[in-house]
């Protein structure tokens, strides 16, 4: 006779492991975003092939500088054109960046080491190159053809997080020059 050994109890999975977008609580849903604002920028399609080019050119309600919306509670009110992300939007557009997070679990794949539910720090999106912190321009009067000079090949993420230097701690050296230890 042989006895079935009682399996230890797994740790619990995190939401976006379990649940679909459909699924997920509006706190949820909000914290998935990971501040890249690249769907901020303004994209250029290609009428034949479909493909998206990223320009540079962001959004006017984007801040440079915090990579987040000037007023996300308002945004529609602003900017008419802002489009709202929803779970059944998110399988249709083609212009969601690779990387987003929504676009990710929407076709069934984690999140990436550099998203903060992971990492646990809202700066490694900064650090491994994704979002376009201080790399964009405010959209002014340009038309399509000004568009197309601001193209931008943008980088592709750091596959892991960037080894942390050991800060080396220098010993004190006291400005004497024969050797001696200074007088105090
Ligand atoms: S691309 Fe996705 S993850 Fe990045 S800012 Fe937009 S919604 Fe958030
Ligand atoms: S209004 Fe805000 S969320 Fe919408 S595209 Fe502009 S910066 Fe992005």
């Amino acid at each position: 006779m042989t006895t079935a050994r009682r399996k230890k109890s797994e740790p619990e999975l995190p939401f976006w492991k379990t649940k679909s977008l459909a699924e997920m609580n509006p706190q949820e849903w909000e914290s998935l975003c990971d501040g890249c604002g690249k769907c901020c920028l303004i994209g250029l399609e290609d009428a034949d092939t479909g493909e998206i080019y990223l320009t540079d050119v962001a959004c006017k309600q984007l801040d440079n500088t915090t990579c987040r919306c000037k007023d996300y509670p308002n945004r529609k009110k602003i900017v008419p054109d802002c489009i709202r992300l929803t779970a059944k939007n998110v399988p249709r557009y083609k212009w969601i960046p690779k990387t987003c997070a929504y676009r990710l679990i929407s076709e069934g794949r984690d999140l990436f080491w550099w998203h903060h539910l992971v990492s646990g720090d809202r700066d490694t999106v900064h650090q491994a190159n994704v979002s376009v912190r201080g790399k964009t321009r405010p959209e002014g009067r340009l038309k399509v053809q000004g568009l197309m000079k601001r193209i931008t090949k943008w980088p592709a993420p750091l596959e892991a997080a960037p080894v942390k230097r050991k800060r080396v701690a220098k010993k004190a050296v006291s400005k004497t020059t024969s050797g001696k230890k200074a007088k105090t």
